[in-house]
């Protein structure tokens, strides 16, 4: 099973999210791509992220229907921070047979350096490189990065271009607090629960 691994805060999940992990399935031949939603410590928090509960409602409101997606919580189950290293021991623990694919955006590729265990997590999983929109890097640029920069010995990477998609949770948060629309923002069930549980409404 080829297994591609997104993590985010998810709050709310939005089209992008959904669209990136879409193409990355088709494009890296993925049977099934697993969305997992960040435990945020308070002292990390940059805004009042939504409980868990209600960020994972949403992604299973977002993702139904669609067999080649799921839901993993292991790391709100956790209570210590969540490392990306310690996500992908855990889940190649679980079933060592399950080739993993990390889904990265140019920024992630650019911070890995600086994560916990960056050469294992190369060993772990093939680098799922995205391409949004106007940034472009090719393979041989990931490659050259992760080399010099991790010393990876030959890292795997898998390079997906998607088109820029200039939706972000933070934008859909203050819309629907100043009661704007956020309808073809997020899907149409993942809208009715934020309306219906007057998630962001201040
Ligand atoms: P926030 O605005 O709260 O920072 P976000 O919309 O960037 O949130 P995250 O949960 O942080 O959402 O997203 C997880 C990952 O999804 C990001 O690291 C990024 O790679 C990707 N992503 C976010 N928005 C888009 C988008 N519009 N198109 C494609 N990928 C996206």
């Amino acid at each position: 099973m080829r297994i591609g691994i997104f993590g985010g805060t998810f709050d709310p999940i939005h089209l992008g999210h959904l669209i990136l992990a879409e193409q990355c399935r088709e494009q890296c031949q993925l049977d099934e791509v697993w969305f997992v939603p960040a435990l945020i410590p308070p002292h990390k928090q940059t805004h009042t992220i939504s409980p868990a509960a209600t960020r994972c409602a949403m992604i299973e409101f977002a993702i139904s229907g669609n067999s080649a997606f799921k839901l993993e919580r292991l790391e709100l189950e956790r209570t210590g921070p969540s490392y990306t290293v310690t996500t992908l021991e855990k889940l190649h623990g679980d079933d060592p047979n399950r080739e993993l694919f990390l889904l990265l955006g140019a920024d992630s590729i650019h911070d890995l350096p600086t994560w916990r265990e960056p050469r294992r997590i190369l060993e772990l999983a093939t680098i799922v490189a995205v391409n949004r929109g106007r940034e472009s890097f090719d393979q041989q640029a990931v490659q050259r990065q992760l080399t010099d920069r991790i010393g990876a010995i030959n890292p795997r990477i898998c390079v997906v271009s998607i088109p820029g998609i200039d939706i972000s949770a933070t934008d859909i948060r203050s819309r629907v607090r100043e009661g704007r629309s956020i309808r073809y923002q997020v899907s149409r069930s993942v809208e009715a629960y934020i309306h219906e549980h007057s998630v962001y409404h201040l």
